[in-house]
């Protein structure tokens, strides 16, 4: 066997090159590391990208859902309806903020938040709908922007997971009253760490901005309470290297996903991903449904140096925090056992492509 078969592919690859090495040092040479020039560029640069008059900048995904949430007034009392299937930020930035969230099922194809299940569940504390693009792939917009104006909701979009994916031609993140993206490193773009709010509401920007600096736009004059969940400019610096990269990469990922859809198309017992017309799916993750035997498939093809994963193994609803709720969502449970997420990211190779989808039609399944 050559070399380069036996090596393991990752199942994700986050990207620090020279560029990037180069604009964090260049920071550092300067002098101003926090909340600078480079934040403002980022900021101004990110509104392509979001689609929105504003981004603010902060320190992490769950700190932009956070403050978010926070700027849109929702506290103790208000309930927000979230999908249970999604990484547990989701659901901690509510509870952090002192709501309570209410989790809804989600739609078996797409695995975002389902608006039938969201309409259920709107009662007198519902304050908004959080949407959560799960694997880069767009929730029904349409459908929830309908309900929140029936119900007059806010919508805070967790974009965390899908930088650059649009629905009918309108970026994600620029639906609600905000969205969230995160630059963890394993993200379609990182920062390190990092995250922004997007908005077309220039007084929500401006709370936003209050939020994250101690309540301070003058050095002193605190006017709110404010926490500090700052940007640093070594981060906003590389995040703006990888800007540059990030319409290359997602071209790179529909490529790449277009060559998994393939490939796999008439493997039995396999599921590839499917996206209505309409929606840009951007692919953070490339997840299959293996409705019968996914733990025997995620098993054989880490044997075969494929790095596969499952997100996310336990629902939110299942987690510790949230348990004593006792809610049953039955799509989430059965999506919860059934994905398994392939490599996608821009750094695969022919021959590692051809390697995942040989594995994938190697897999022996139980019937
Ligand atoms: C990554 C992620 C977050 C949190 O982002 P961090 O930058 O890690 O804090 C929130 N929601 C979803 C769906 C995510 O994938």
């Amino acid at each position: 066997m050559p070399d380069q078969e036996r090596e393991m592919i990752p199942p994700a690859k986050p990207h620090i090159g020279e560029a990037e090495i180069e604009a964090a040092v260049a920071v550092l040479r300067s002098g101003r590391v926090v909340q600078g020039p480079e934040v403002a560029a980022f900021e101004e640069e990110f509104t392509e990208v979001s689609g929105t008059a504003e981004c603010v900048a902060v320190n992490s995904g769950t700190s932009a859902l956070q403050l978010a949430l926070m700027a849109m007034g929702v506290g103790p009392g208000d309930e927000v309806i979230v999908p249970s299937f999604s990484f547990a930020a989701s659901a901690n930035a509510v509870r952090l903020v002192g709501a309570e969230p209410v989790f809804a099922d989600i739609e078996p194809d797409s695995y975002c938040i389902d608006p039938d299940a969201v309409t259920a569940l709107i009662g007198p504390r519902t304050v908004a709908i959080m949407p959560v693009h799960l694997y880069g792939h767009p929730a029904d917009m349409a459908r929830l922007t309908a309900l929140a104006q029936r119900h007059s909701l806010a919508i805070l979009e967790d974009a965390c997971q899908a930088h650059g994916a649009q629905v009918d031609g309108k970026p994600v993140g620029s639906f609600g009253v905000a969205g969230t993206f995160s630059f963890y490193p394993t993200k379609n773009m990182h920062a390190l760490e990092g995250g922004m709010v997007s908005t077309d509401d220039p007084k929500l920007a401006r709370t936003l901005r209050l939020l994250r600096n101690q309540g301070m736009e003058q050095r002193y004059a605190n006017e709110i309470v404010g926490a500090n969940m700052r940007m640093t400019d070594v981060a906003a610096a590389i995040g703006r290297v990888q800007l540059r990269q990030l319409a290359g990469w997602t071209e790179q990922r529909r490529d790449n996903a277009a060559r998994l859809d393939a490939g796999i198309a008439q493997v039995d017992g396999v599921v590839a991903p499917p996206v209505p017309a309409g929606a840009r799916h951007i692919y953070h993750q490339y997840t299959v449904r293996i409705p019968s035997g996914r733990d025997a498939a995620l098993e054989q093809l880490n044997a075969a140096g494929i790095g596969s994963a499952v997100y996310y193994p336990i629902p939110i609803h299942k987690l510790i925090p949230y348990a004593h709720m006792g809610v049953d969502l039955p799509e989430t449970d059965r999506a919860a056992a059934e994905v398994l997420s392939l490599p996608v990211h821009p750094s695969l190779s022919d021959g590692d492509l051809d390697r995942i989808i040989a594995a994938v039609r190697a897999l022996e399944l139980p019937q």
